[in-house]
Formats: structure tokens, C-alpha cells, sequence
């Protein structure tokens, strides 16, 4: 006699902080975008990481950024690449100039695909998804 197994629900793939990039996510859980600046020339940048790129300081220092933005470019995903987001196809991701100076990768939820228009504002919002991780997506401003 055979059972038939239930497949188990894809689990959502999440981040694992890094020594450089917890204050990131720190500030995303108490919905903050938090930025690293390098503590030698001053320049901003993200994704976190342990050298700065301009300079190679390895000095740096942490402050909240403001959440707008205007839309770089953006791509509908109708494939997923993980199970998890197979529920979630089609959907929008975009890469926006931030206010701040740096580029960011995120969801953008809210705005019909024919309504998207690069240079369109939007502002960060923050999906708590555990008690630990916060995720970043994309609103209209
Ligand atoms: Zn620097």
C-alpha cells in the first residue's frame, strides 16, 4: 500500500545578514532604509559591503535615507525563479534611482504594468515577512 505524499509549500527564499549588511536590514525592521557612507570620502553606496569602491576605506558609518525614488527600469517576471513565487507570476520588479545616490532592486506593487513608465516616482515600503527579516518593495509615490 502506497500513500501519496503531500508535497510541502515552497518556503520563501529570505536574506541571511552579513556582518556588513545587518544595519541594513536592522533598519528595515524598524522600517528604515538605512545606507552605508564611506567614513573617508563620504560617498554613499549599496548593496552593504566591506570596502568602500571609491576609495577602499574600510571605515563606514550608517544613516537613514530618505524612501523616494523614480523607476531606472523594470522587468514583469513570469517565470519564477524559486517555487515560492510561482503564486506571485506575472510580477513587477524594478530598479529605482533612489533619492540618496544608490540603485535598488525591489517588487513594485501597486501600478498597473500599462501605467509604468521609467522616471515615475515611487517610494520604498517595508513586508515584514519573520520576526527578523523585513523586505523592501515598491509603491507609487
Ligand atoms: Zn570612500
Amino acid at each position: 500500500m502506497s500513500t501519496s505524499a503531500i508535497p510541502a509549500a515552497p518556503e520563501r527564499p529570505l536574506p541571511t545578514p552579513t556582518r556588513e549588511s545587518q544595519p541594513y536590514w536592522d533598519g528595515m525592521r524598524e522600517h528604515k532604509f538605512q545606507l552605508q557612507h564611506c567614513a573617508s570620502c563620504g560617498k554613499v553606496r549599496h548593496y552593504p559591503r566591506p570596502v568602500c569602491p571609491h576609495c577602499f576605506s574600510m571605515e563606514s558609518r550608517w544613516e537613514e535615507a530618505p524612501l523616494g525614488g523614480k523607476i531606472h527600469t523594470w522587468t514583469v517576471c513570469h517565470h519564477p525563479f524559486n517555487f515560492f513565487f510561482k503564486q506571485a507570476a506575472p510580477h513587477v520588479v524594478a530598479l529605482v534611482d533612489m533619492d540618496a545616490g544608490v540603485r535598488v532592486n525591489a517588487p513594485l506593487r501597486g501600478i498597473a504594468e500599462t501605467d509604468i513608465r521609467i522616471g515615475r516616482r515611487v517610494k520604498l515600503g517595508f513586508e515584514p515577512v519573520t520576526k527578523e527579516v523585513t523586505l523592501p518593495f515598491f509603491v507609487a509615490e
